[in-house]
């Protein structure tokens, strides 16, 4: 049971790894299939985290990495929901019976999180501050809807908010 455990966290953050979010996704969303309650992901990629690293070194990049996952957990705080670490400095939000208003504001809350956290980064393009950007996106599944293309349609909202200039979110469709 220990074993299965740590199979589902990630060693460096300690949040729930991709494993935990490949086996519970398709729960939740057949889930929201049969019960017709929204279920909503907000995909979460730090800025500038190339540079973070290059000024700071990996040891202090782990670190970085800990703390925004740390910020995104108590984000999501209800019992059902889940945070993971889906790879490098990226993170993904699965929200169960959770509407496009309640997940825009699970995401402001994790920006205002970390934004207490004033985590300094002196290479950022964006300020002065480590900062995330982030996709959203909610679905009712129904029978033609696709788990991989909901979430390949939020991932695409992520690459919006960083094309528009980054420490922000993109929840409509561009
Ligand atoms: P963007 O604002 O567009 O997201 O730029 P970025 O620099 O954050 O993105 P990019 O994908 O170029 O760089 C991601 C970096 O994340 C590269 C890699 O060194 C770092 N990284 C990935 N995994 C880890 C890790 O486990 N520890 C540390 N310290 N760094 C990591
Ligand atoms: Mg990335
Ligand atoms: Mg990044």
């Amino acid at each position: 049971r220990e074993l299965e455990v740590l199979s589902y966290r990630d060693s460096l953050t300690g949040v729930a790894n991709r494993r935990m979010f490949d086996t519970l996704y398709p729960v939740e969303w057949a889930k929201a299939r049969a019960t017709g309650e929204p279920l909503s992901l907000v995909v979460v990629d730090i800025d500038y985290f190339k540079q973070y690293n290059d000024h700071y070194g990996h040891v202090q990049g782990d670190e970085c990495l800990r703390r925004v996952a740390q910020v995104l957990d108590a984000g999501a705080s209800r019992s059902r929901d889940l945070c993971a670490r889906f790879g490098g400095e990226e993170f993904v939000l699965l929200l169960p019976a959770t509407d496009a208003e309640a997940a825009r504001g699970v995401a402001e809350r994790c920006r205002k999180l970390l934004g207490n956290e004033a985590l300094p980064h002196a290479r950022s393009g964006v300020g002065r501050e480590v900062t995330v950007s982030m996709g959203a996106g909610t679905i009712v599944p129904g029978s033609d809807d696709d788990p991989g293309v909901f979430l390949a349609r939020v991932d695409h909202r992520l690459y919006q908010a960083k094309s528009a200039g980054r420490d922000r979110l993109c929840d409509v469709e561009p």
